[in-house]
């Protein structure tokens, strides 16, 4: 046995062995009724029914032929032999109507009562709206309401989201997907909030909330479960490739990466998802410290830990830390796992009845696990009603399509408006090219209908780009230049470059819509973060003919723009903005509406220099000082935060109330007035970060510490007030627990700054916060 075993086996025992704290407040608080219902189910179960509850298997296993229906046979043997406690996805991996959905799960949940008195419990991947439903609403992928920097759309979305998935007999889904989008060369960079750890958890937290309603023990049918996910460190792997290990400091790992999940947890999140891939060598689904130690004993949270896809065969057949299968499920759930998503094997229940019988898990592991699955189903109402009878007049309705709407307009982002290029006015004779010009599907990106998102092929009715700009525009040509490909849909080719050359003779302004296809996980790995040379060639030889260019970027992450940026006279990043996305977008373009969205991410401009807003002062040379030159440019294209609109902000008179001194414990009052400048009504996202001057770790240039976005009418001042803890200020050490030093912060908030004094250093242990 190799040491990395030896070791990794010893991590696993010592978690486990930690008894949660007596005295630990609970992250949710228990309900008795709850805890005794839990209680009565699980002293009737079967070894095998125990089994049966920690497997989720994907409906594949049940379709017929048809890959429209169940298979009866199918169903007796997974749920009726097996008596497999959950299913995942969608039905020949495709959207569904509402009705088809429900009456897929009501069949489940019939044989599930009938075979094991025990209902089943269904999980979709709903996230940005009710994604894998043909008629569902759909909102702005996450990124883009970090863009808006308004709370409001994740309280929206998530109501949205229950509703509709509950409307169709499901009552958990796996979002908020919270992992930190701080390298552009993960391709999930999109599915979360942004680089910026406060803003991902205020995001995620507001979204879990609304999902889930006011009383996590006591879910009604119109809410549902979340899985936040995916815990954690996922976001930043070191190759930049899906799936692949990250490197991460622990006191970055707590200070940065928990702290939004900590959030969630705290807020009531029922479940959880675990990252598919490894954190400085260990693989995050064997991870005892972080599974069973820093979520279940040091917060004593009882909800329950699903693995991500397949994530068990991981272990032994791509991470090597087993030497087979059931080595790795008694690896999983020894780490801390309740659940174990194995797509396509029910063998894995059988796996874990003779790893009980064997003694490799014991009997306590596995029934905690199962009150975990119990506890969930109890919380969510299933026992007495597998499936509920309510009426959903609001699914689908206009009301939420105007949600939807509003957060696309708010989170589209003008990133450069040279000489006042826009808006665009009604009778401009407009040429519109690029191969984004004419898609929902690149409009909507992945979970969308389909895994890899497919918009194009369900919602005729909602507008392309092209389409949006001929209904609020006189003159309107289209001439794509440059296409994706329908197989290889990664790729785009040139088509049409010289006709769009000669069209733009014709036009008075050129709209590029350039950026990404529609993609999901790995297929989203990339070689090059530059945009394609077929797509920066398009916008060459079109800014060549002298004719202004607005360059519309639709992608997940910044692609690399550096070269042609200076070609093109607008920019505007609407990201993937989702169904009322183009529409938002013509209503921007010719200021019916007015821009407000700020991004939520760094955007870079060199391939060698990626870095996210709050990097260590040594960093960068702009902060750099000291004997070298060290000549570290990180230039960036647009820094986390930028995002222009047609009128313009002062910011004067920022300043704490009271005393700018203080300790542990204080709240400081913080006042800016802020002056809308320019001729137009508008709304201005006030970001308010804190510098920590010198501290016993390197500190951080800057961190967002509140965010408010307020609207403004022409001419007037607001004065926006945010209340900061002291603790806010605090970092992790070295040692891993919670600091606040003695010394001198800067407070900045649009331009203008504040100092203030800690007079005192106080540490506290993790995980609190507070
Ligand atoms: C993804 C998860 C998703 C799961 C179930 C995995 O491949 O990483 O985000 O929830 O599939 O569809």
């Amino acid at each position: 046995m190799s040491c990395t075993k030896i070791a990794m086996k010893t991590l696993i025992a010592t978690a486990v062995a930690t008894a949660c704290a007596p005295g630990t407040p609970k992250a949710i608080p228990s309900d008795k009724d709850v805890e005794a219902k839990v209680e009565q189910v699980l002293g009737t179960m079967t070894l095998e029914q125990k089994a049966g509850q920690l497997v989720q298997l994907n409906i594949s296993v049940l379709e017929d032929e048809s890959r429209e229906r169940i298979d009866p046979e199918k169903l007796n043997s997974i749920i009726g032999d097996y008596k497999v406690g959950s299913i995942l996805n969608v039905m020949h991996d495709r959207a569904h109507t509402r009705h088809q959905t429900a009456e897929m799960v009501r069949q489940i949940q019939e044989k599930s009562m009938e075979a094991i008195g025990i209902p089943c419990i269904y999980g979709l991947d709903m996230i940005h709206g009710a994604s894998y439903l043909t008629e569902g609403s759909l909102y702005p992928q996450e990124i883009n309401l970090a863009a808006s920097f308004n709370l409001e759309f994740a309280r929206m979305m998530g109501r949205a989201i229950a509703y509709e998935t509950r409307a169709a007999q499901v009552p958990w889904v796996f979002s908020p997907v919270m992992d930190l989008g701080r390298d552009p060369r993960w391709p999930r960079q999109w599915e979360s909030f942004g680089e910026d750890p406060y803003l991902q958890a205020q995001m995620a937290k507001a979204e879990t909330e609304a999902v889930q309603g006011s009383d996590p023990n006591h879910i009604d049918p119109y809410h549902a479960a979340v899985s936040i996910k995916h815990f954690m460190g996922y976001g930043v792997p070191v190759s930049g490739k899906d799936r692949t290990p990250a490197i991460i400091a622990e006191n970055d790992l707590r200070e940065k990466f928990f702290a939004p999940f900590l959030e969630c947890f705290r807020a009531g999140a029922l479940t959880a998802m675990v990252n598919s891939a490894s954190i400085n060598g260990i693989p995050t689904h064997a991870n005892a410290v972080l599974l069973s130690g820093w979520v279940k004993d040091q917060l004593g949270w009882d909800g329950m830990l699903v693995t991500d896809w397949a994530d068990i065969d991981n272990l032994w057949q791509r991470d090597h830390v087993a030497a087979d299968k059931k080595e790795a499920v008694a690896m999983g759930i020894n780490a801390g796992i309740d659940m174990i998503m194995d797509p396509y094997d029910p063998e894995c229940c059988t796996a874990i009845v003779e790893l009980v019988r064997e003694g490799r898990i014991s009997r306590e592991r596995l029934d905690d696990a199962v009150r975990r699955v119990l506890r969930l189903k109890v919380r969510l109402g299933l026992f007495e009603n597998p499936v509920w009878d309510c009426d959903y007049p609001e699914f689908a309705s206009p009301a939420f399509a105007a949600e939807s709407y509003q957060a696309a307009l708010e989170s589209e982002v003008l990133l450069k408006n040279e000489g006042g290029i826009l808006p665009l006015g009604k009778k401009a004779r407009i040429l519109v090219t690029g191969p984004n010009a004419n898609s929902l599907r690149a409009l909507n990106g992945g979970w969308s209908y389909t895994w890899q998102g497919s918009a194009d092929d369900y919602v005729p009715g909602y507008n392309t780009i092209v389409e949006a700009l001929e209904k609020r525009f006189d003159s309107v040509q289209y001439v794509p230049g440059v296409v994706y490909g329908s197989d290889d849909w990664q790729k785009d080719f040139a088509v049409d470059v010289d006709k769009a050359v000669k069209a733009a003779a014709g036009a008075d302004v050129i709209v590029a819509c350039v950026g990404e296809n529609s993609y999901c996980e790995t297929t989203g790995n990339m070689d090059d973060l530059n945009l394609s040379a077929n797509q920066k060639e398009l916008v060459r030889r079109l800014a060549a003919t002298g004719k202004p260019v607005i360059l519309i970027l639709n992608e997940g992450r910044p692609r690399l723009i550096g070269d042609i940026e200076p070609l093109c006279a607008a920019v505007v990043d609407v990201m993937l903005p989702s169904n009322f996305g183009a529409d938002a977008l013509a209503a921007l373009l010719s200021a019916d509406e007015n821009f407000s969205g700020k991004l939520p991410f760094t955007y870079p401009k060199h391939t060698a220099s990626l870095h996210t807003y709050d990097y260590k002062v040594t960093e960068h040379r702009e902060t750099m000082e000291g004997s070298y030159n060290y000549d570290a440019v990180m230039d960036v294209q647009w820094p986390f935060g930028h995002g222009l609109s047609y009128t313009e902000f002062s910011y004067a008179n920022l300043r704490v109330e009271g005393p700018s001194s203080f300790r542990v414990g204080d709240t400081l009052k913080v006042k800016v007035d802020v002056t809308n400048t320019g001729r137009r009504d508008g709304k201005e996202a006030v970001l308010l970060f804190s510098s920590d001057l010198v501290a016993s770790l390197i500190p951080d240039v800057k961190r967002l510490r509140r965010f408010e976005k307020v609207e403004i009418p022409a001419g007037q001042t607001r004065t926006v007030a945010f209340s900061l803890k002291a603790s806010d200020l605090a970092f992790v050490g070295a040692d891993g627990k919670w600091r606040l030093e003695e010394g001198d912060f800067r407070l900045s908030c649009g331009g203008q700054s504040a100092l203030i004094h800690c007079t005192e250093t106080y540490i506290w242990d993790t995980p609190n916060i507070d």
